[in-house]
């Protein structure tokens, strides 16, 4: 730090310099991120709410409000009419309090968790955090979990089980409904991970994937406004199918104006709740189906692109995701992103990635499988 401020002016050219090297969503060559453009009513509500903290919701009641009010809306969503739960920094950290949850309800020396081999790897670094070790069950032919080998895995020390309703690399559905019959008949927790899915599936104009509250044995959800929510970063969910879990997460405040916290994060903004809720309102269910219609029809142009380029797909998209391979992927992708196309590669299994988020159109998509045909 420098003694002396620097002038509005100074500081203002600097931001932009450094703005101006940030990618665009709007520029739709992001094809890798699971994020988006906000919504613009939630860039308004986010700045209104800036400066009010959830961490002392005593203070910032309205906050508060907006934050029950959402997270009542995605238990409706979900069919979990009951669910608690929270707006939180992320699906790293929703996934956490699922799993710190489950473990405190337990209190088994060393817990296990299983986790289908294609699960997000925040669950690496929160198994690491607990102390939980993770125990990977099996994908079946088109990556998902094999519920023969969960249930081959579940052990007396088995604390939870997870599963994913759209993984992050392929955008794959577990079998959420078979899963969820393992874990009532063991008797074990099970979380389910629809960080990106449970903003979409919902909306799915037809054969919808069973993956909620629905589902007896589903006991928590994480869904992220900052995903297909299209809330500006931070924005996770968490919901707890009623109220009990908490306990197992609830912390004394000694100095705050509310008694109990059951985030990990303490202060926290209220414009994450505020623009997910203006997001939720501005757009109903009919507005999340036109949303999702519009995405799926995007995938479609992509990957049928894909394969009429002779490119074979490594699953066929359940939601916006295409992954696919070409003879030397990686050399492929290392080209297109160099070209200022940036798709993502996934060595886990060879092959290119791509996120048909809200922000991507038809027209992108269109001038992205030119380039691509240029490159084989
Ligand atoms: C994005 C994602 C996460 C992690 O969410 P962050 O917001 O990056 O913390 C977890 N699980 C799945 C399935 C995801 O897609």
């Amino acid at each position: 730090m420098q003694l002396k401020g620097r002038s509005r002016k100074q500081i203002l050219e600097e931001l932009e310099r450094a703005n101006a090297k940030n990618q665009r969503y709007e520029e739709g060559k992001i094809f890798c991120s699971m994020c988006t453009k906000p919504h613009k009513l939630a860039i308004k509500a986010y700045n209104m709410f800036l400066c009010s903290n959830l961490g002392d919701s005593g203070l910032f009641e309205g906050s508060a409000q907006l934050e029950t009010d959402v997270i009542n809306q995605l238990a409706t969503l979900l069919h979990g009419p009951g669910a608690v739960g929270a707006i939180v920094s992320g699906g790293t950290e929703a996934n956490l309090m699922a799993l710190l949850a489950a473990r405190n309800k337990t209190n088994i020396a060393e817990p296990e968790v299983i986790l289908p081999s294609s699960v997000h790897f925040s669950f690496v670094k929160i198994c690491n955090l607990l102390k939980v070790k993770p125990v990977y069950a099996e994908l079946d032919s088109n990556f998902r979990a094999d519920p023969s080998s969960v249930e081959k895995h579940i052990s007396k020390r088995t604390i939870a089980l997870v599963a994913t309703a759209g993984t992050a690399e392929l955008g794959v559905v577990d079998p959420i409904d078979k899963l969820s019959e393992i874990a009532q008949k063991h008797a074990v927790y099970f979380h389910v991970d629809a960080a990106l899915g449970g903003l979409f599936i919902p909306f799915l104009p037809s054969t919808k994937p069973q993956f909620d509250f629905s589902l007896p044995a589903v006991a928590s959800i994480t869904v992220d406004p900052h995903k297909m929510g299209m809330a500006p970063i931070p924005a996770g969910g968490i919901l707890f199918r009623g109220p009990q879990m908490l306990e197992y997460l609830k912390t004394e405040t000694p100095y705050l104006t509310n008694r109990y916290q059951y985030t990990l994060v303490g202060t926290r903004t209220g414009a994450s709740a505020a623009s997910a809720w203006a997001v939720l309102n501005a757009l109903g269910i009919e507005g999340f189906r036109k949303v999702v219609k519009s995405c799926i029809r995007t995938t479609k142009v992509l990957s049928q692109g894909i394969t009429d380029a002779g490119l074979s797909l490594a699953v066929e998209p359940t939601l916006n995701i295409v992954a696919f391979r070409s003879t030397a992927t990686k050399k492929l992708a290392e080209r297109l992103w160099s070209q200022g196309w940036y798709v993502s590669y996934v060595p886990r299994y060879d092959c290119i990635r791509m996120v048909v988020m809200p922000h991507v159109k038809q027209c992108h998509v269109i001038a992205f499988l030119r380039k691509l045909r240029e490159n084989l």
